[in-house]
């Protein structure tokens, strides 16, 4: 059984060095985070439990 926990909120702060807050909207199929920036940047987080790179090269 896979548990997905997905906080309703994320800090993160953006390129211009502002933190916030990335608010959760709910999905069927997966989650994502959502927020503004003071400085106009949207910033866009989608799923972080699908952020794992398969990195699956055996030659
Ligand atoms: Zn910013």
């Amino acid at each position: 059984m896979e548990e997905n926990i997905s906080p309703k909120e994320i800090s993160f702060v953006c390129t211009c060095g502002k933190k916030l807050q990335l608010t959760l909207i709910g999905g069927q199929y997966q989650f994502s985070w959502q927020n503004k920036c003071e400085c106009g940047r949207i910033w866009y987080l989608e799923d972080l439990s699908v952020e794992e790179e398969e990195v699956d090269e055996t030659v």
